[in-house]
């Protein structure tokens, strides 16, 4: 399996590296291969040798950045996604999916793969997030630290916000969902502590890769341990 990390050095918050790790470790406690392409602004990607993309978040002035070299893969990256390509874009990345960005550097433009657009607003939403997802048997526990608020419009949340902000403070739903895509506020790193998200991700990979079968089971108690611990802290 191939995983595309894209733009590392600017999109990268909060540990959102652990992602990218878990993803890799995942596939070798099980034997299977893996390997991790960074790419950097001025690297040629090519999307069709890609298992799995990984965006992470970014401040306003790194998105800003990242911005113009996106409006250049976004073709390529549209095709990928419309064809099952599986993306976990985080914060500033998932903001970027979406049509724009509105920041008090102006607007921002998007990839505008998902009709989805983003405003900031003064008050800063920042603290620990639990979330109730159709995708797994277990709570979504994260970490969450942004400005903007994001309308998913028609589209599917990635959960019910159980305790914290998530899209904007005020409507209860977090993330989105989009075919093989989710895009979420949620840092942590969100993998470690949501092991059966990461198995979602990598299993939707396989499938499209043309494996069949279930992923087999790791030894995930000391994951699930560190995922009710924050759900208990957090949910009294
Ligand atoms: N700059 C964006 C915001 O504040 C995203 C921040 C992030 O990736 N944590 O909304």
């Amino acid at each position: 399996m191939k995983i595309g990390h894209l733009f590392p050095d600017l999109l990268n918050l909060y540990g959102d590296l652990g992602n990218i790790r878990t993803l890799q470790r995942r596939l070798e406690w099980r034997g299977l291969d893996v390997s991790v392409e960074n790419y950097r602004l001025s690297d040629e990607i090519d999307f069709s040798r890609l298992d799995l993309v990984v965006l992470g978040g970014g401040s306003d002035r790194e998105q800003q950045i990242v911005c113009q070299r996106l409006q250049t893969i976004k073709d390529d990256f549209r095709a990928y996604i419309e064809d099952g390509g599986v993306v976990l874009a985080i914060c500033g990345g998932y903001q970027l999916l979406g049509q724009f960005y509105e920041s008090s550097r102006g607007r921002i433009a998007g990839l505008g793969i998902l009709e989805i657009d983003t405003v900031q607003h003064d008050r800063r939403l920042i603290g620990n997030i639990v979330l109730d997802s159709r995708l797994i048997d277990q709570p979504i526990v994260g970490f969450e630290n942004h400005a903007g608020r994001t309308n998913i419009y028609r589209h599917e949340p990635l959960g019910k916000v159980i305790t914290g902000y998530g899209n904007d403070e005020s409507g209860g739903y977090e993330g989105v969902v989009y075919k093989h895509v989710i895009g979420t506020y949620l840092h942590g790193p969100l993998l470690p502590k949501n092991p059966k998200l990461a198995d979602w991700l990598l299993q939707k990979a396989r499938q499209r890769a043309g494996q069949t079968g279930e992923l087999s089971p790791l030894d995930d108690r000391l994951e699930h341990q560190a995922n009710q611990a924050m759900y208990h802290r957090l949910i009294k």
